[in-house]
């Protein structure tokens, strides 16, 4: 394994939900609090992540206004801003702050909106696939309010009954091939 100095990796939801495990990999990870509203409770990825959380493989920080503002800004301009739930706007965020506190952040993620975004910022990212995970995503469009669905190509617009802004997220995964972790290059 290459080491990159100040290598530090900060997760989103679709790297837990997809099978990353903290644990397998000798870098600290970086998260925010309220990625816990977007795992599902008993599950393997539930346990895996409180397993990671308490023995200190993932520290959990709140990203401070200044650094929102500026993913707010950067989203709106690509459009990326009505798909990136709050929870992958504070990802990152946090991302951002880490940066310019000298670190060098990677974004594990394979969301598109997530990636794209952090491209603009200058933010390092890789997917899944680099540590040997692969799947396919079910995505769904849903209302937050009203929980109505909808299909894929109205993303970006507003709930027909209650004019809430709909939401993208991932349904469910489907597992192609899982090989165990490899060493790569971080
Ligand atoms: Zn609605």
């Amino acid at each position: 394994m290459i080491l990159k100095k100040g290598r530090i990796i900060v997760l989103d939801t679709t790297a837990l939900v997809m099978g990353y495990n903290p644990l397998s990999v000798d870098k600290d990870h970086f998260t925010v609090p309220d990625i816990m509203k977007e795992l599902v409770p008993e599950t393997l990825t539930w346990s895996r992540f409180n397993t990671a959380l308490e023995t200190g493989k993932i520290q959990l920080k709140t990203p401070t206004a200044k650094f929102l503002k500026i993913i707010d800004d950067c989203s709106n301009v690509t459009g990326d801003s009505t798909v990136l739930s709050n929870v992958d706007k504070q990802i990152l965020a946090l991302a951002l702050e880490l940066k310019t506190q000298g670190t060098s952040p990677l974004i594990v993620s394979d969301d598109y909106a997530v990636q794209n975004t952090a491209d603009q910022l200058d933010l390092e990212y890789t997917s899944l696939s680099t540590f040997g995970i692969s799947y396919r995503f079910k995505w769904i469009l849903y209302c937050p309010a009203c929980f109505r669905r909808y299909r894929l190509k109205l993303a970006g617009e507003k709930c027909r009954v209650c004019g809430t802004p709909l939401k993208r997220r991932v349904l469910k995964k489907i597992s192609i091939s899982k090989k165990r972790f490899k060493s790569f290059v971080v």
